[in-house]
């Protein structure tokens, strides 16, 4: 029996392998660990990218959230719109900066946040709305932003899992007043280790951000601080991992694409439920999720098959214990999906006879399901 890995990013790294054996070489040469010219150039790509002027390089993607939160002044008293399935870092960074996170209900087919469940919950103190692009399917921004500025409230992209994605053809990143991206090593685009940056077309905004992840520094100076800023750099070493793996970026997403379409095919009219499929969202798959009734036995049952499986999330946000100060309310859909959701395997190296694998392994494991329920 072949075991089917829920993500492998061996075959990633031996793409990119003989690059960055030679960046490393070169900062082994002249020691620009940190600072060095493959950040700048890094940052230059990945704004051209994403479409926006500026792209700043940051320690990881909670950071390029709270210092995007942080640099459009956000703070104590104020409240920002957080959608309740979400990794927990997006409600993380607010707290971070002394804001209360404010929890939003999702919409059932794609479990984003909608302009409805934003207005629930939405008050004179709301200054910010987290858009998250979950599971790498761009959020509806025209929608969101529309519902957003009739408050006066601003929306930052949280595009932690959607590298390359399009809404209405326009890039993610490029959606919204900032937007943030983690580049850990299992999302789209993924270093050797921590990573994050923040992009915007706000000059403003970005040499704000930039000054505050290097010390509050003022342009150029080495002991002049405008601000109080912190230490979140991103490190030469994962710029150029970074750099080298963007020129597969796309080849990769049109990887991911065929993978999920085959799973959507396969499951089309069977109780295993696709999540995602806005014809206007140009998806990225960073994680391939359905809804199954009777997941967790349905994932134990492919656990025992050999086939790796996750759940994005478990537990909503506004239930998370460390949370519970935040909780205002049930949150009727997110707590429904958080029963159902099961994430399959998905990486760009995965192939048609493993996604076959996992098809037919879990329209068993459901088909089983539905039997044992109605018996
Ligand atoms: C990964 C992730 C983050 C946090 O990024 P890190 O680089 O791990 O700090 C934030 N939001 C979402 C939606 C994520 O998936």
């Amino acid at each position: 029996m072949q075991h089917v890995p829920f993500a492998d990013l061996a075959a990633q790294t031996a793409e990119v392998r003989d690059l960055v054996d030679k960046a490393w070489r070169e900062m082994l040469d002249d020691s620009s660990f940190v600072r060095g010219p493959q950040v700048t150039s890094f940052e230059e790509e990945w704004a051209r990218y994403c479409g926006v002027g500026h792209a700043i390089g940051v320690a990881n993607g909670t950071d390029a959230l709270q210092l995007v939160l942080r640099a459009l002044g956000v703070g104590p008293g104020d409240e920002v719109v957080v959608p309740a399935n979400t990794f927990v870092a997006t409600a993380e960074a607010v707290v971070l900066v002394g804001a209360v996170p404010v929890f939003a209900d999702v919409d059932p087919r794609t479990l984003l946040v909608t302009p409805e469940a934003f207005e629930a919950v939405a008050t004179p103190r709301t200054r910010v709305l987290m858009a998250v692009h979950l599971f790498g399917q761009p959020a509806d921004m025209d929608a969101l932003v529309a519902a957003a500025e009739r408050r006066g409230v601003l929306v930052v992209e949280d595009a932690a899992q959607a590298h390359g994605g399009r809404w209405r053809g326009r890039p993610v990143g490029s959606l919204g007043v900032a937007a943030c991206f983690s580049f850990y090593p299992g999302k789209n685009l993924g270093a050797f280790g921590d990573g994050g940056a923040v992009v915007t077309d706000d000059d403003v905004l970005a040499a704000r951000v930039a000054s505050l992840r290097d010390h509050g520094r003022i342009d150029g100076s080495h002991y002049d601080h405008g601000a109080i800023g912190t230490n979140s750099r991103l490190d030469s070493l994962q710029a150029a991992v970074l750099s080298a793996k963007l020129r597969r970026l796309d080849e990769w997403t049109q990887a991911r694409r065929a993978v999920a379409a085959r799973y959507a095919e396969a499951f089309a009219g069977t109780p295993v439920r696709w999540v995602g499929n806005r014809p206007e969202a140009e998806h990225v798959h960073h994680l391939a999720v359905v809804r199954v009734p009777g997941r967790d036995a349905v994932r134990a049952r492919l656990a025992r098959a050999g086939i790796g499986t996750g759940v994005h999330y478990p537990t909503p946000c506004h239930l998370v214990s460390a949370y519970a100060d935040y909780h205002r309310g049930p949150l009727p859909e997110v707590e429904a999906a958080a029963e159902e959701i099961l994430s399959l395997p998905m990486f760009p190296h995965m192939t048609a006879e493993q996604v076959d694998r996992v098809c037919d392994e879990v329209l068993a494991a459901a088909g089983e399901e539905v039997l044992s329920d109605v018996g």
